[in-house]
């Protein structure tokens, strides 16, 4: 059990404004941010951040979301973060979201679902240092 998730806030939820709203759920849920930066992805480095997706239907449909607009892009530290994260964040599409989670309240539907969250250790520290040098890091 790792200590540490990473997380992007979408295009779609940075678009309408939320991301204050997000970052606010996300620090009452007792998330410290570790690294953030405000960034947009080209489409290049989109399809390289999901390249594990690039057999499913939706690969090209996601690239082009995510390199449509900005992105903030954070590490996040919590005891138990992974799995603690994705429990906030709430199920892929919107419309089976629990009440209160962020992708529930915020998300638009099961493509343009306002945050990412990793899915294992492995991929958290793989994602974090997509996006951040140790430089960048606290
Ligand atoms: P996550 O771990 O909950 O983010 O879900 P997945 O790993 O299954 O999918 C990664 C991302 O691909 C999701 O967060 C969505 O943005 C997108 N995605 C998943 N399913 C679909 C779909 O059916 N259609 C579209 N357009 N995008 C999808």
């Amino acid at each position: 059990m790792s200590n540490r998730t990473f997380t992007m806030i979408k295009p779609d939820a940075f678009a309408a404004g939320h991301i204050g709203s997000i970052l606010k759920h996300i620090e009452a849920a007792g998330f410290k941010i570790i690294a953030m930066k405000a960034i947009r992805l080209s489409a290049e480095k989109a399809g390289e951040f999901y390249a594990v997706h690039k057999e499913r239907p939706f690969y090209g449909e996601l690239v082009e979301f995510m390199s449509s607009g900005p992105i903030v892009a954070a590490i996040l530290e919590k005891e138990n973060a992974v799995a603690d994260f994705r429990t906030l964040i709430g199920a892929t599409n919107p419309a089976q979201a629990a009440d209160g989670t962020i992708r529930k309240l915020y998300a638009k539907s099961v493509g343009e679902n306002a945050v990412h969250g990793s899915d294992s250790d492995e991929n958290a520290a793989i994602e974090g240092s997509f996006f951040f040098s140790a430089f960048e890091r606290i």
